[in-house]
């Protein structure tokens, strides 16, 4: 990204300073983990690339209808010979060995994470993993104490849960589903995205250093056929599934009518609110932080921002400013703020959206960015007079495209914010605490941030309201999905 001139004149110059890969032993093929083992697939095996430069990272096995059978097969009998047996301080045990190792190769995970997705090192470093050893710690501690949870007496695990994943937080998605379910006391069998499967294939050797019994933890990669097949196994008592919601309305269908329980954690479109009262530099960080983060691959991404219409200029131009110094470039270089769009096929959707944004008459503008002439990559946008009517204010982008919009009163503000299909997530921007009470009570959004954006937690859950998806991942509630007697049962 070219170097902005700031206000002394001066021009701050970065140095390039890559992470090295040298850490990360990649195999050339990987296989499935089915049963505790290395098995061929059976599928036609496909290729995993680095979106920043379309460079092969290996092969990776497809999982037939019959692996997926084995996979839940071994799930089965881990789930009856062992698993459920143990008592809970024992499985605790082994989920706090798995939250060490992860801590213990936090590098290699970081580094595989930015490679094999495209995010940049600072975030895969510094947010995805030590969330994702923060939530087996949390999930650790509650597999003795279930009883005591308030999810009903002596509750049961469900038992062999089906768990699939998206792209943008390969291993974080991993963590967020397979610590409840094994904390709970249940096996799964796991599919993670076709363009991400690296961290889940080093998550198994994880499985197998910890030392866990066989056929505990299955990772069967492969396509969206793999994902329906595992969905409909009938042998299968759990459904968590994490992506489209398109995919999801598919699985909702198939699982309809089953003894499957299932959980939905789908899109958004959230709105993040900046009153006129706020702190402006700090709302403009916590706009960037809400839809630049992870190249807007975010679900709960703050895409619309609702600006109170007396601040709407100041705060756009500050936005301009700040987005002109952001960096875009190598994921793997610690200086860089915006790393690649994970895939070809996701860089189409966001050039196509936002050409329809311009089309339908709201203005454009990017921030000057040198796009590096290899791999998929997309400048930081913000398009201005956007419509609550416009396809940009409605459609979920999952890239790094701002749409703002205007209000003038709180009471305009929540109609605006709630126009739509989706309820995820939702920020707030005020020095008021009583105006941050008054607007959280009226947004239909499963997380309201207020003076910030995008933290998480394993203690505090996640989800969405309408078609954000069903069920709670995340702190208690998050275990009361993978339980018989549960809260969210
Ligand atoms: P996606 O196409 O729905 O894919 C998600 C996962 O489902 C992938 O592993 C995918 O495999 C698999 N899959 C595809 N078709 C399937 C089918 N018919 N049956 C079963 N599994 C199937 O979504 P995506 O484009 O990867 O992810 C982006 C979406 O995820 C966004 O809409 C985003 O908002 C949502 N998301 C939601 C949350 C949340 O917590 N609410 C978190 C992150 C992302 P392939 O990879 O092979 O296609
Ligand atoms: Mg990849």
């Amino acid at each position: 990204m070219k170097d902005i001139e700031p206000a002394d004149g001066r021009f701050l110059e970065y140095a390039p300073a890559p992470e090295s890969t040298s850490i990360l032993k990649v195999r050339t093929d990987y296989g499935l983990f089915i049963d505790g083992e290395w098995v061929q697939g059976r599928g036609k095996s496909f290729t995993t690339i680095s979106p920043s430069s379309e460079k092969k990272i290996a092969t990776i096995a497809s999982a037939s209808d019959a692996d997926v059978d084995a996979a839940v097969a071994a799930a089965r009998r881990a789930y009856e010979k062992s698993w459920a047996k143990l008592s809970g301080s024992d499985r605790g045990k082994y989920l706090f060995r798995i939250a060490r190792l992860v801590q213990e190769r936090a590098r290699e995970l970081a580094v595989a994470e930015s490679l094999d997705n495209g995010k940049p090192i600072k975030e895969s470093r510094d947010v995805d993993v030590p969330l994702v050893a923060a939530w087996f710690f949390y999930y650790a501690g509650w597999a003795d104490k279930l009883d005591y949870a308030g999810l009903g007496a002596n509750p049961r695990p469900l038992g062999v849960a089906a768990q699939i994943i998206p792209w943008n937080f390969p291993l974080l998605m991993l963590a967020w589903k397979i610590a409840p379910a094994l904390a709970a006391g249940n096996t799964v069998v796991l599919k993670p995205a076709e363009t991400t499967p690296l961290t889940a294939l080093l998550f198994a050797e994880i499985v197998q250093q910890a030392g866990l019994p066989r056929g505990v933890v299955n990772i069967v990669t492969g396509a969206g056929d793999t994902g329906a097949a595992l969905v409909r196994h009938p042998d299968v008592d759990k459904v968590a599934f994490t992506g489209s919601t398109a995919v999801g309305r598919e699985i909702a269908k198939t699982v309809a009518g089953t003894h499957k329980k299932v959980t939905l954690e789908l899109g958004g479109k959230a709105a993040n609110i900046v009153f006129d009262d706020a702190p402006i530099d700090q709302a403009v960080e916590g706009i960037v932080n809400g839809i630049f983060f992870n190249q807007g691959h975010v679900c709960c991404a703050g895409s619309r921002l609702l600006v109170q219409e007396n601040v709407h200029d100041e705060v756009i131009d500050r936005l301009k400013r700040r987005l002109s110094t952001l960096r875009l470039g190598d994921p793997l270089d610690k200086n860089t703020d915006i790393g690649a769009i994970n895939s070809a096929e996701q860089l189409e959707r966001i050039r196509t959206l936002s050409d329809i944004g311009e089309r339908e008459g709201a203005e454009r503008w990017s921030a000057p960015c040198e796009i590096p002439e290899n791999g998929f990559w997309f400048a930081p946008t913000i398009f201005t007079g956007v419509e609550t009517s416009s396809t940009i204010a409605r459609e979920e982008i999952f890239g790094p495209v701002l749409s703002v919009l205007t209000f003038r009163t709180p009471a305009e503000a929540i109609a605006k914010a709630n126009n739509t299909p989706y309820g995820l997530s939702a920020g707030i921007w005020t020095d008021k605490g009583s105006k941050i009470l008054a607007m959280a009570d009226r947004l239909r959004a499963g997380v309201i941030w207020a003076n910030t954006f995008n933290r998480f937690d394993p203690a505090s859950p996640f989800g969405g309201y309408k078609e954000s998806g069903y069920g709670r991942e995340g702190g208690r509630h998050g275990l009361g999905a993978y339980l018989k007697s549960g809260a969210s049962k």
